[in-house]
């Protein structure tokens, strides 16, 4: 080990927060507009695609990226990428998100995605080992009753990788309490259950999150740091935060990735909080990167890059002997790593 990058590297990681419509490289979504027929926004070169100057033109592309997966080899193909990219980053345990009614206006069926998906799913698990769940978004920006019928539909697939559901997209002015009859229904069928609360919206998205729909575990959640009464709450409660540095940069009020950065605070308050990607193609980044972040500007030390890694295992929907059994594993390599990182003088800083 010679760089304090190959350390973060070298750690085994959770990855909690990402969305497969936001991994697809963009050679693969010039491949597939292609082929599909679809007008992506204009680009001189393929790695230009996902430079864009704005939330618009930001969501243009992120529509007409999405709307290019139309078949299950391409949502087999988009899968694969995205967990080959994880396990390059060491992440050997991912739960990620998608968005099944943003393909619902092409006529794409649900057992398509799904079909698609695993088999992406068990190609990666067989070539790189990484381990992996889906979890779908219900998009709040189009109702409860719309995400009725997207619980119908998973309760229907009958496929123990479904193992959760979200809900995500604009937060204002879509607070989560409408939301509390679909997620009691999933939950009391058997479903694991978050929410994206507190990146642009209020704490109140948070609490309500928490009141409204039952989850222990908030995605972002950022606007934690504004109300100190629900920050002692989450701590006492072990509320789970799935956190991004790179994209709070831009989607969270707090731009500057420092000391002083709400993801830092919460960490330093006691919050359980684990580091993830996110849309990583998209903000040029990856969930190594991310822990580079963590590290270089938001301070995060050894330790604490330690104890975000085990909250991450213990805040997952793997079953508790999975839990015990990775905890006593990952403790033993991280403790492994930091000690080699603190042999080098130079580095361990
Ligand atoms: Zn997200």
């Amino acid at each position: 080990m010679s760089t304090h990058q190959e350390f973060l590297r070298g750690l085994p990681k959770m990855e909690m927060h990402l969305h497969l419509e936001g991994s697809i490289r963009p050679s693969t979504a010039a491949a597939l507009a292609h082929q599909n027929n679809v007008m992506l926004p204009p680009h001189d070169k393929v790695e230009d695609l996902y430079h864009y100057r704005d939330l618009k033109e930001f969501l243009d592309i992120y529509t007409a990226v999405s709307d290019s997966v139309l078949s299950a080899d391409d949502y087999r193909r988009i899968t694969y990428e995205m967990l080959e990219s994880c396990a390059s980053n060491n992440a050997r345990y991912v739960e990620f998100f998608f968005s099944p009614q943003v393909h619902f206006v092409h006529g794409v069926s649900f057992d398509t995605m799904i079909g698609g998906i695993t088999t992406g799913m068990d190609d990666a698990k067989a070539d790189f080992g990484v381990e992996s769940r889906i979890v779908p978004g219900v998009n709040r920006e189009l109702g409860p009753a719309a995400g009725e019928e997207l619980l119908d539909m998973i309760l229907a697939r009958k496929e123990e990788r479904l193992i959760g559901i979200g809900l995500d997209f604009l937060e204002a002015p879509f607070p989560p309490e409408p939301y509390g009859d679909l997620f009691a229904r999933a939950r009391k069928a058997g479903l694991k259950v978050t929410a994206h609360a507190g990146e642009s919206g209020p704490a109140a998205y948070i609490a309500g999150s928490i009141d409204a729909l039952g989850v222990r575990r908030i995605d972002h959640g950022y606007h934690v740091v504004t109300d100190e009464a629900l920050m002692r709450r989450c701590r006492d409660e072990g509320i789970l935060f799935t956190c991004c540095p790179s994209t709070a940069a831009v989607t969270s009020p707090w731009t500057v990735l420092d000391a002083d950065h709400p993801i830092r605070k919460m960490a330093d308050f006691g919050l359980r909080l684990t580091i993830n990607s996110d849309d990583p193609p998209m903000f040029s980044t990856d969930l190594g990167e991310e822990y580079r972040k963590a590290h270089d500007l938001l301070g995060f030390s050894p330790d604490m890059l330690r104890r975000s890694i085990l909250d991450g295992i213990e805040g997952s929907w793997l079953d508790d002997g999975e839990k015990r059994a990775l905890s006593v594993d990952w403790a033993r390599e991280i403790d492994a790593l930091i000690a080699e990182f603190r042999s080098i003088p130079s580095l361990s800083t």
